[in-house]
């Protein structure tokens, strides 16, 4: 894989690492502070039940101490003794007035007719009131809270009551007093809560008895809201959520609780963006250092990726002027030093398989007189198409055909026998001669020819790549020495003529 793309995958990954990461923390914190939202909603729920049951307990007090005044015979309407009844009458009435909140008081006889009470409603039959019906057909109640309604004088409230004498056979009567609800709104009133979280008390029938914040126009009307409604019927005592408010539409955390013994839920609601607040401070801050994180691996792989384009471009620069330390400028042929570490190299090679390896010196004939006539311009044009058709000479990739000095050209050919080395230079003296290139002051021909030695040794430790050089030179000389213009090699074959 280039360094590039691995660079690229490296930052690609730490960046949806520490993407992951952070959005893992963050999970963790919304988490967080959601329990401890829970917990602070819970704890609110339970105290206002825990208050809304002592209330109502202290009104049951009431209800006992009206009792003990009262006989079976009292509960009588019209009254047999009139003043009996009026002291009686002013006995309930006074009771009534130690307890604040509470609005009526009245006695029942055992068919639910008033007896007596702190309003003109005497001799009212209550009978198809639930609260009559709760304790004259249930044995086993002797107290009972009814659902909120609204009654005919005004303001929203419940009516509460105690079996006389439950412990006696036979129903007897009940004494009753009316609670004014509106203290609930009073009370959640001094609830110091955020503007956007809410305090609530509903009955059994989801009926809103007290808000904060406060909003009249939905006092005593019904809730509708799925979740509370399903709480409800499941007989739980409480229970936290996330939902939106159906009232004003704000999403918050709620927990609902049932009041123990009585028909009222307590519901606290702490708003999302009030619970969520420090979390989403984090959110921005964590999104913040993430983006300045990510900028920075971006810039650092950028940095890096340019280092890698300056350092490609160093090493093609580098290969280019390595390249043309072992080219010849004028033919593109290896140059001498070059043949020098190629010849060492594949020997050293060939000596550890005891391989055979040939070399072919090419000298130009009479090049001297080439340039005198011709201009040395003529002579580069010339040495330039002998580099080529050498070149093309040789047609395996470990040859190597280098220009070994001025008109002088070399063939390198590890692993060649004599033979092929010979039919090789053969090939190269016949192409140069192919070429036409006139020479009107060669003595060998009319045209530029090359005069070709040709050696093969078996590459052995005992001695050096000099001597195959020192060999095919010596059989260059031959050629020269015999007329040019054609190829020495040992052991000359009988048909090897200057015309080969
Ligand atoms: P011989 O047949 O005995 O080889 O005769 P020669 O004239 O070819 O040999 P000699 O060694 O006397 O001369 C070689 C000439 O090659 C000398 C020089 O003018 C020419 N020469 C060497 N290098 C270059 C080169 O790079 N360019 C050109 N144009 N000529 C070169
Ligand atoms: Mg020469
Ligand atoms: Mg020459």
């Amino acid at each position: 894989m280039s360094n590039r793309k691995s660079s690229l995958i490296f930052c690609v990954v730490f960046c949806l690492l520490l993407g992951a990461v952070a959005t893992m923390g963050l999970m963790r914190s919304l988490q967080q502070e959601e329990d401890k939202a829970r917990g602070r909603v819970e704890g609110v729920s339970f105290l206002i039940a825990e208050w809304i049951e002592g209330s109502f307990q202290i009104t049951d007090y009431l209800l006992r101490d009206i009792l003990g005044h009262v006989e079976p015979e009292d509960l009588v309407y019209p009254p047999k003794d009139l003043q009996a009844h009026q002291q009686l009458t002013a006995l309930v009435v006074s009771k009534m007035n130690t307890v604040p909140n509470v609005i009526l008081a009245g006695l029942f006889d055992q068919n639910c007719i008033i007896t007596h009470a702190n309003s003109d409603e005497l001799g009212w039959d209550g009978s198809h009131r639930d609260y009559c019906r709760a304790l004259r057909d249930f044995p086993d109640r002797d107290t009972f809270v009814s659902n909120a309604f609204k009654s005919t004088t005004g303001p929203l409230n419940i009516t509460q009551t105690r079996e006389l004498l439950p412990e006696q056979p036979g129903f007897k009567g009940f004494a009753a007093v009316g609670v004014d609800l509106t203290f609930f709104s009073k009370w959640v009133e001094h609830i110091s809560i955020d503007p956007l979280d809410v305090v609530a008390i509903t009955d059994k029938n989801l009926r809103l008895l007290a808000r904060k914040p406060a909003k009249p126009e939905t006092l005593g009307k019904l809730i509708d809201d799925p979740i509370v409604e399903a709480f409800i019927t499941s007989g739980q005592t409480d229970k936290s959520f996330r939902a939106t408010s159906p009232i004003d539409g704000v999403p918050r955390l709620f927990s609902i609780r049932k009041v123990e013994g009585l028909p009222f839920y307590a519901v606290v609601g702490e708003a999302d963006q009030h619970w969520q607040a420090d979390w989403r401070h984090q959110v921005r801050v964590a999104v913040g250092a993430l983006i300045v994180l990510w900028l920075l691996a971006l810039f650092t792989l950028r940095t890096y990726w340019d280092q890698l384009n300056y350092l490609s471009e160093l090493k093609i620069a580098r290969d280019k002027l390595e390249t043309l330390s072992i080219t010849d400028a004028l033919t593109g042929l290896a140059n001498r030093r070059r043949f020098d570490n190629v010849l060492d190299g594949e020997y050293q090679r060939l000596k550890r398989i005891n391989a055979s390896m040939s070399l072919i010196m090419i000298d130009l004939d009479y090049f001297k007189h080439f340039n005198n006539t011709y201009g040395h311009l003529a002579g580069d044009r010339c040495l330039k198409a002998v580099g080529e058709v050498i070149q093309q000479s040789l047609k395996r990739p470990q040859d190597l055909a280098a220009r070994y000095g001025g008109e002088e050209f070399s063939c390198i050919l590890p692993e060649t026998q004599h033979a092929d080395a010979v039919s090789i230079a053969m090939t190269i003296k016949a192409s140069i001669a192919a070429l036409g290139i006139p020479h009107s002051r060669s003595n060998a021909a009319r045209h530029v020819t090359a005069s070709l030695g040709v050696a093969t040794i078996e590459c052995t430790p005992d001695i050096s790549p000099d001597y195959l050089v020192h060999l095919a030179d010596q059989r260059l000389y031959w050629a020269k020495n015999n007329g040019r213009d054609q190829v020495g090699f040992e052991p000359r074959p009988a048909h090897n003529t200057k015309n080969d």
